[in-house]
């Protein structure tokens, strides 16, 4: 099973991520960007889904981070509530690798995610 990492500082947003992903993913969980970095580093997801308004550590410093890192070859989707204008392009410049808005639309998350990880695989019955 690929691994995702979550990255979210509000409780009901994760909730309602977990939920649409756990039968399909491993997932790992962090508040903040600090411990996104952390986790990331020592747990190396195939793919990380990042907030951008996170507390002690915001999701586009923590992005451009683990794109100047090591790390950089993990694909980051960011999903922020920020759909001014100009968000996208603020978002792109520190690396992540797709966009997407709240309210989160699951069939455009799992495109998303499928991109970069490949159709899933067929869940056997029963
Ligand atoms: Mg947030």
């Amino acid at each position: 099973m690929k691994k995702i990492l979550i990255v979210e500082d509000i409780g009901l947003n994760l909730d309602l991520l977990v939920q649409i992903l756990e039968d399909d993913f491993e997932l790992l969980t962090a508040g903040d960007g600090e411990k996104a970095i952390e986790v990331a580093t020592r747990e190396r997801p195939d793919l990380i889904l990042m907030d951008l308004s996170l507390p002690r550590l915001d999701g586009w410093e923590a992005t451009r981070r683990l794109k100047s890192s090591e790390l950089k070859d993990i694909p980051i989707i960011v999903i922020t509530a920020h759909a001014m204008v100009g968000e996208e392009e603020r978002a792109r410049e520190c690396g992540c690798d797709d966009f997407m808005t709240k309210p989160i639309s699951i069939d455009l998350l799992m495109d998303k995610i499928e991109r970069f990880l490949g159709p899933l695989e067929e869940q056997p019955l029963g």
